[in-house]
């Protein structure tokens, strides 16, 4: 699993959601780069190795070898900044060009749902990209753990369903 998306939307906190169930209240940026994580469905366990950019997304030179080949991909914007939602829909354009859409599943993951009194991107149009783009969607929090789970079971059943 990858996780995608402009610089400061969430995704090293959710990748440490993901790997430890913990919120790191200093930025995690830094700190994780892999991580792995054992999802259990009812007839099958499934290992996710979780990639995290070292913040390479601030000089946006994510290469493509980061996410060519994974299984899933999470794109995450930040449902407080607007611009966050933008660079999801230029990373959608950038993913489209690189054909990774018919191997790759991928999530369009609105984070800070905690944030929800200074929202600046409304459900319905997360809802409506995705649907649009044929991704799948959801919001969460890394801070406080909202439907951090749900995403994983979910990642996992449609993962397992694109290779089994
Ligand atoms: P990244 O640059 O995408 O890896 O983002 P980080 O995980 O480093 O998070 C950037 C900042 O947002 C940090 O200060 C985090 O503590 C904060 N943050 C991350 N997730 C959430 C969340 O769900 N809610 C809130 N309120 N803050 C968050
Ligand atoms: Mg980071």
């Amino acid at each position: 699993m990858v996780l995608l998306g402009g610089s400061g939307v969430g995704k090293s906190s959710l990748a440490m959601r993901f790997g430890r169930d913990e919120f790191y209240t200093t930025s995690p940026t830094v700190g994780c780069a892999y991580m792995t994580r054992v999802v259990h469905l009812s007839d099958v366990t499934l290992r996710f190795e979780i990639w995290d950019t070292a913040g390479q997304e601030k000089y946006h030179s994510v290469t493509p070898l980061y996410y060519r080949g994974a299984h899933a991909a999470l794109l995450v914007y930040d449902i407080s900044k607007r611009e966050t939602f933008i660079r999801a829909q230029m990373w959608l354009k950038e993913l489209e060009n690189q054909y990774i859409q018919g191997s790759t599943v991928i999530w369009l993951v609105g984070n800070k749902g905690d944030l929800a009194q200074n929202r600046q991107v409304s459900v319905q149009e997360g809802q409506g990209l995705a649907s649009h783009k044929g991704l799948f969607f959801i919001e969460t929090s890394a801070l406080s753990g909202e439907h951090i789970s749900e995403l994983l079971q979910s990642v996992a059943h449609r993962v397992y369903e694109s290779i089994g």
